[in-house]
């Protein structure tokens, strides 16, 4: 587990500036949720932390160590996408122990790794289906096990849940709660929905137009906004 330090990230594409100088001290063990309208940046800031993008000023710091020159594969973070991303032509077991194999770990030390992912994940009994035999829950689950067989030190959620239907979407809310519960692993989840956000997050973070607007518990958020535009977006009905 790590801190994830932000200091001063800006990120122009071309002359368009998307990111204005956002700072943020993320705990140990901390559950961000990143939350904003559509457009304002919360993709951009969460791929310059996987190092899909490079920030045009700023530094990123994962567990005291200065990222920005890592590629992504060298930062200890796994990411967990709204498209699943799965690979069609692979079984369950197959797509969780992909990267790992890749990496060129050791056999039982893969097996081992995905079988307590899909304990933890309830996929014991799908581990020979290919996605396309999977409900939506299910494929989303499989998208978390081949974050958690990584053991990562950061966890990177980018609407994880918008693809499902608002039933699936309040048990799988409850699943990646009680897996922060149990793996303590330092999660920044990005969502636009600001129920998910007051439901599952330590601390809130709103941005707007590529600044944050103001960080805090869901508490300290719902009672003491400290502008409009807070007050709107947590207090708006979804
Ligand atoms: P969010 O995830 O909050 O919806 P994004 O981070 O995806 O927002 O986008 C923030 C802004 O940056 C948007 O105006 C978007 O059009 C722009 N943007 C994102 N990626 C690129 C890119 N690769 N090239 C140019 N503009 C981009
Ligand atoms: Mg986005």
């Amino acid at each position: 587990m790590a801190t994830v330090l932000l200091d001063g990230i800006k990120k122009s594409f071309g002359s368009v500036d998307v990111i204005h100088g956002v700072s943020l001290d993320i705990a140990q063990g901390e559950f961000v949720a990143l939350v904003g309208p559509s457009g304002c940046g919360k993709s951009t800031l969460l791929r310059m932390i996987a190092g899909l993008e490079d920030p045009t000023a700023g530094a990123i710091s994962i567990g005291g160590t200065v990222v920005n020159d890592l590629l992504p594969k060298d930062r200890d973070i796994a990411m967990v996408f709204q498209s699943y991303a799965l690979y069609p032509h692979m079984t369950v077991r197959e797509n969780m122990s992909f990267a790992l194999e890749l990496e060129k770990r050791p056999k039982p030390d893969i097996d081992k790794a995905v079988n307590e992912a899909s304990s933890i994940l309830g996929l014991n009994d799908f581990l020979d289906r290919r996605p396309k035999a999977l409900s939506g829950g299910q494929r989303q689950r499989v998208a978390m096990g081949r974050a958690i067989v990584r053991n990562p030190e950061v966890f990177l959620f980018d609407e994880p849940l918008s693809n499902l239907d608002a039933k699936l979407r309040t048990v799988m809310r409850k699943e990646v709660k009680r897996l922060h519960q149990r793996l303590k692993t330092t999660s920044i989840y990005v969502t636009h929905d600001q129920t998910e956000a007051m439901t599952m997050a330590d601390r809130i973070v709103v941005m707007n137009a590529g600044r944050i607007e103001q960080a805090g518990t869901p508490l300290q958020l719902y009672n003491r906004p400290e502008n409009l535009f807070v007050a709107g977006f947590i207090g708006a009905p979804q």
